[in-house]
């Protein structure tokens, strides 16, 4: 792989105008660096995308442009999120790049980390994640909700990078593929494992918020975590499938049990045919769930229409290694 790719950092932004002069100077400051000493092209940029902000960050962004060569910036029509904006990003980026570097506005995650992803991309990994060693400048509620977060979406059998969110280098070929997941319902770093490609880990400390307040309260990271799993796991489907064969098992016990009660002539009228029909109907009910539920999880999954494969060698293509 040649040295010198052209690096685009982009870096979503919803009412950040408290921090965004700071990251400017600071992000400057490393492009600088990274081009005086031939890591990266001088045609790398900074791309803030701006997510339907409500404050002047919008401006702020213009103004940055208009002076700096390296900072250029898009904006949604409106407030869709930090996924979305994130995608937006990163679609529009790689027209323009050879290798793309997502982090959040607020430098959290730790800048000089970069020089470490750039030298695995360099090394012929696709993908590098960003994972936080520690947690030690969160608050203590934070860093219990965001570490139970990644521990119930694991459990839940969606393959994610343990403490890693969206700080991540990715090869263009990489976003190339992305752009073929066409799901509406995004979480981005459940689709980065699907994709593949060599990849490996980057370890930093996570930094507090340079200023202003997080966009991502508990509300927003519980729908957010809900909204990871039903995007990538029918294991709630199976759950319920599970839940229904046990019942539909103990319902047949109790039958037996109940006609047992009966021929022995320990109880009351009526009592047999009722606790029957409790147990066999609810029996009947969770199981017939379960198994609508296994078709709804392959309509789902289909809808999506995720690429069934990706290619990431072909030795009659002569450039690839
Ligand atoms: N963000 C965004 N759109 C939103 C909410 C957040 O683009 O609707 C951006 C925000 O500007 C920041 C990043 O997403 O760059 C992460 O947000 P934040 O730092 O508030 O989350 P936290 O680090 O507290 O989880
Ligand atoms: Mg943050």
């Amino acid at each position: 792989m040649k040295k010198d790719s052209i690096l685009y950092i982009v870096v979503p932004c919803y009412n950040e105008e408290e921090v965004l002069k700071i990251t400017t100077k600071k992000l400057k400051t490393k492009l600088n660096n990274l081009i005086k000493e031939k890591i990266i092209s001088k045609e790398s940029k900074v791309m803030y995308v701006n997510d339907g902000s409500k404050d002047k960050t919008w401006e702020l962004i213009e103004e940055i442009s208009n002076k700096e060569e390296l900072f250029t910036g898009i904006s949604l029509s409106r407030n869709r999120g930090h996924q979305n904006a994130l995608l937006g990003g990163l679609l529009t980026a790689k027209d323009y790049a050879d290798v793309i570097i997502s982090m959040d506005a607020d430098l959290q995650d730790d800048i000089n980390a970069i020089d470490e992803m750039l030298e695995k991309y360099y090394d012929g990994n696709d993908i590098v994640y960003g994972v936080r060693s520690s947690r030690k400048k969160d608050s203590l509620f934070k860093k219990l909700t965001a570490e139970g977060f990644y521990k119930f979406m694991l459990m839940m059998g969606v393959d994610i990078v343990y403490n890693h969110a969206d700080y991540r280098l990715m090869s263009k070929r990489v976003v190339e593929e992305l752009s073929n997941f066409k799901e509406v319902n995004l979480f981005l770093r459940g689709i980065f494992p699907i994709i593949g490609f060599k990849s490996d880990k980057v370890y930093y400390q996570r930094e507090k918020r340079v200023a202003g307040g997080s966009k991502y309260p508990l509300k927003k990271m519980l729908s957010f975590a809900f909204d990871g799993i039903t995007s990538f796991s029918v294991k709630p489907i199976k759950m319920v499938l599970n839940i229904g064969i046990i019942i539909f098992v103990i319902s047949l016990i109790m039958i037996i049990y109940s006609i047992i009660r009966k021929a022995i002539g320990a109880t009351v009228a009526g009592w047999t045919f009722i606790v029957c029909s409790i147990w066999l109907i609810s029996g009947i009910q969770m199981l017939s769930l379960g198994i609508i539920g296994e078709y709804i999880g392959k309509i789902y999954s289909e809808t999506k229409q995720r690429p069934r494969f990706i290619i990431s060698k072909n030795l009659l293509n002569k450039n690839d290694k």
